[in-house]
C-alpha cells in the first residue's frame, strides 16, 4: 500500500510542477526565459511527468493565451460558468486543444504580445503517439497489479492516465467557482480557492494571476503560499532559468 501511495503523490506533484513550471509560467506566460538546451530539458520531463496526458506546450500556451483574453465569457475555452459540469467542460476544453494541436492555429491568433510558445515537431510527434501514451497506461497499471493489496486501488489508475487534464480541470473549475477574491478589477470571475495552496502548486490562486498575468509568483498576501514561486525561484539562482525583475 505504501508504494501505491507513495506512487500517487509522487505522480501528482511531479505532473503538476512541470504542468505549472512549464507549460503555464513559461510556455503560456513567458514570466522567464531558459536556453533551448534547457527548454529541451523541460519539454523531456514535462513528458515523462504527464505520461499518458502529455500536453503539447505550444497548442497548451494558445489555449491558455485564449483564456486570459476571453476569461469567463462565451469565447473562454474552459469557464465553468459555460458547462453544467466538470466532465462537459473537460470534453470541450480536448476538443479546443486537439483543434489548435492538429490546425497549426496561426500566431496572430491570441499572441497578445507574447513570444511564441516553444515547439519540437519531431520530439511532439513521438511524445503525443497514440502507442507511446499506451505505455505509459500500461506501466501505470502493471505498477498497480505488482503493489495494489486490493483490486479496488484500481480505480485510481485513470487518474493517472488524466493527469494533466484532471489538474487543469480542478484549477479552471475551483479557481473561477469557489473561494475568496482579493481583485473585483479583473473582469472575470476568478477566485483564489485556498489560501495555502499545496495541493495544486498554487494554481488556485486564479484572482490573483488573471491581477498581474506576467508574474510569476500567484500568493499576493501575507497568508497566502505558492509553492511553485519558490521552485521558480530555485530555479532562477541556479541559472536553469532567467527570472527578470519584472516578474517577481
Ligand atoms: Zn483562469
Ligand atoms: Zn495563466
Amino acid at each position: 500500500m505504501t508504494a501505491i501511495i507513495l506512487f500517487f503523490i509522487g505522480h501528482w506533484f511531479l505532473s503538476l510542477m512541470y504542468h505549472t513550471v512549464f507549460l503555464h509560467r513559461y510556455s503560456s506566460h513567458a514570466m522567464f526565459t531558459m536556453s533551448r538546451f534547457w527548454e529541451r530539458v523541460f519539454f523531456v520531463f514535462t513528458w515523462l511527468a504527464q505520461g499518458s496526458s502529455f500536453l503539447i506546450p505550444r497548442a497548451y500556451a494558445i489555449m491558455h493565451r485564449r483564456h486570459h483574453q476571453y476569461s469567463d465569457t462565451d469565447k473562454d475555452p474552459h469557464s465553468p460558468y459555460n458547462y453544467s459540469n466538470v466532465i462537459s467542460m473537460m470534453i470541450a476544453t480536448y476538443r479546443e486543444y486537439n483543434y489548435i494541436k492538429n490546425h497549426r492555429v496561426p500566431e496572430d491568433f491570441d499572441t497578445g504580445g507574447y513570444p511564441r510558445p516553444p515547439e519540437w515537431p519531431r520530439f511532439e510527434k513521438i511524445a503525443g503517439n497514440p502507442a507511446v501514451r499506451i505505455v505509459f497506461i500500461l506501466a501505470y497499471a502493471g505498477f498497480y497489479i505488482a503493489f495494489a493489496p486490493s483490486p479496488w486501488w484500481f480505480l485510481l489508475i485513470p487518474i493517472h492516465v488524466l493527469m494533466g487534464p484532471i489538474h487543469g480541470a480542478i484549477v479552471n473549475w475551483c479557481g473561477h467557482k469557489y473561494g475568496y477574491i482579493n481583485y473585483t478589477e479583473t473582469g472575470d470571475r476568478s477566485r483564489n480557492t485556498l489560501p495555502v495552496d499545496i495541493l495544486m502548486m498554487g494554481e488556485l490562486f486564479q484572482n490573483n494571476h488573471h491581477r498581474t498575468p506576467d508574474k510569476a509568483g500567484f500568493a499576493h498576501k501575507f497568508y497566502e503560499f505558492d509553492p511553485t514561486y519558490i521552485v521558480v525561484r530555485l530555479l532562477s539562482a541556479i541559472k536553469i532559468i532567467h527570472l527578470p525583475q519584472t516578474a517577481r
